[in-house]
């Protein structure tokens, strides 16, 4: 793409505002809509009203492995060091997760070094010669045991499905370890925005040449008198296509904030799981998070729904199959391009769906 062009964006999330910025940078005139009545997409937060940050949609913590994704976002915020940490709880009682060796001792009363706790693993898994479900993952890695303490209710609460129905990739997310490491994710960076993500967000779409209109619908923007040369979709692609081949399962959830007034923390870390208890999947107390200071606390559980909004696609073969039949015509338009969690039907981190957009826009300039 050469001369300077009008660009419409639909969804004002990490995919849609990372693609805004970057043709805003080259000199496109970029209109950003979105159908709520804010930017940030799920990773939105703001100030309860007890002067709490908090994550409207549920914890967003950002890792990743690529400094090239962290030193982008890095244009856009300062960060707060912060290393998640998630207990889970069985029988009435917190452990460490993923599993490792402290979970292993605590949960069995045993005392293993690195190479006990490696031949427990080997004593107690399943192994499978095909990998192919989440049970299969968790299984061999494992064992049953483990799998039903930590694994088997969480996964059915939280899809609505047995591991067996779900893809590998769902449950090979979590590690398993053999030292003592807790932290929730592996990868080599970890960090909060200092100020939140709305912020970061609004110092992503602040470009003379990015226009932002919030609680405004797609489908209005195209019937209006403007034309755009090019549209970047963020939404579910299903419903850019009228839903005509059916429609995508995606996985929605039901947020239960609750403000503690008269306690200063409500557990030890960020976020606590519950496998087998309760029709909620986990609770996330975010001053853990964020590193604010405050008397006072604020909590989220979460609450897996079928209906709702899309926050999850569901990693399962069919899913994939009738993907595939909308990706076929969504590769055919040659003036959209369809990229995030939702367009692509991935279930993307936030860092992927920042070099997702970075990609993507790379193939737009290369148009001619
Ligand atoms: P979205 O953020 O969904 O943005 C799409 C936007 O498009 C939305 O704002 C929507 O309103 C808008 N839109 C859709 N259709 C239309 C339309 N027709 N008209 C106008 N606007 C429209 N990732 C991590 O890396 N770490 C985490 O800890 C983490 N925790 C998560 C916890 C939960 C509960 C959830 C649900 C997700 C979590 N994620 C996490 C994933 C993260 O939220 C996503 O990877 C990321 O936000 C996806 O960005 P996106 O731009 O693709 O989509
Ligand atoms: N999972 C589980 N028990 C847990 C945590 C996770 O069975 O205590 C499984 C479950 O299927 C979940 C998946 O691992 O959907 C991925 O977990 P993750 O915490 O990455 O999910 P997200 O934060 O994306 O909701």
């Amino acid at each position: 793409m050469e001369s300077m062009q009008n660009i419409l964006i639909v969804g004002a999330g990490f995919a849609g505002s990372v693609c805004a910025r970057e043709l805003a940078e080259v000199g496109h005139k970029v209109l950003v809509v979105d159908r709520r009545d804010h930017s940030a997409g799920n990773a939105f937060d703001l100030k309860d009203e007890h002067g709490i940050l908090i994550h409207q949609y549920g914890p967003h913590i950002f890792h990743t492995n690529s400094e090239r994704i962290f030193n982008y976002l890095s244009k856009y915020t300062e960060w707060y060091q912060y290393e998640h940490r998630v207990r889970g709880v069985v029988d009435g009682k917190e452990y460490p997760f993923p599993i490792n060796r402290d979970t292993l001792n605590q949960l069995y009363s045993l005392d293993l070094d690195e190479k006990g706790a490696a031949d427990f693993f080997e004593k107690v898994r399943e192994p499978r010669e095909l990998v192919k479900t989440s049970e299969d993952v968790v299984l061999n890695s494992v064992g049953r045991d483990l799998y039903e303490k930590f694994f088997l209710n969480y996964t059915k609460k939280q899809w609505g499905l047995d591991p067996s129905q779900l893809k590998a990739g769902v449950a090979a997310r979590i590690p398993t370890r053999t030292n003592t490491n807790d932290r929730y994710f592996t990868d080599t960076f970890q960090a909060m925005p200092l100020h939140g993500y709305a912020v970061m967000f609004e110092n992503l779409l602040n470009h003379p040449n990015i226009e932002v209109q919030l609680s405004t619908e797609f489908k209005d923007v195209l019937n209006s008198s403007r034309e755009f040369d090019h549209i970047v979709y963020t939404g579910p692609i299903d419903a850019f296509y009228d839903f005509k081949f059916g429609h995508l399962p995606y996985r929605s959830l039901r947020f239960e904030h609750e403000h503690l007034a008269d306690q200063e923390w409500y557990q030890s870390v960020g976020t606590v799981n519950y496998p087998n208890d309760f029709e909620f999947t986990r609770i996330t107390e975010f001053k853990h998070l964020t590193g604010q200071q405050a008397t006072s606390t604020s909590i989220v559980r979460e609450y897996p729904t079928a209906e709702g909004d899309p926050y999850y696609p569901i990693p399962r073969d069919e899913n994939e199959i009738l993907f595939k039949k909308y990706k076929v015509l969504a590769d055919q338009e040659e003036r959209v391009t369809f990229v995030g969690r939702l367009a692509e039907y991935r279930y993307y981190n936030m860092d992927q769906v920042v070099g997702a957009a970075l990609n993507a826009v790379d193939k737009i300039l290369e148009r001619k």
